[in-house]
């Protein structure tokens, strides 16, 4: 089932459907998510996402215990010269 994303609103160019991983600040912390369904734009990178799946995303961020269990992953910090 392949979900009409319809076009970009900035820059007008089709939205291809894509798995993203989504980065969010939450309450201090960095919280990926991955393979969230989205509709990315070839030309800008804008990315939109249908609003159950933003409800949905809402759901895993307010929920610690979901992602308390998640795998962590270092990132580096660089501090801006
Ligand atoms: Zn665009």
């Amino acid at each position: 089932m392949k979900y009409n994303y319809g076009e970009c609103e900035i820059c007008d160019a089709k939205l291809v459907g894509k798995r993203i991983k989504q980065d969010f600040w939450i309450r201090g912390k960095l919280v990926v998510i991955d393979n969230v369904p989205a509709g990315v734009c070839p030309r800008c990178g804008a990315r939109v996402v249908r609003s159950e799946v933003g409800k949905r995303i809402a759901e895993i961020l307010e929920s610690p215990r979901i992602w308390s269990k998640a795998p962590v992953i270092q990132v580096p910090v660089v501090e801006f010269p």
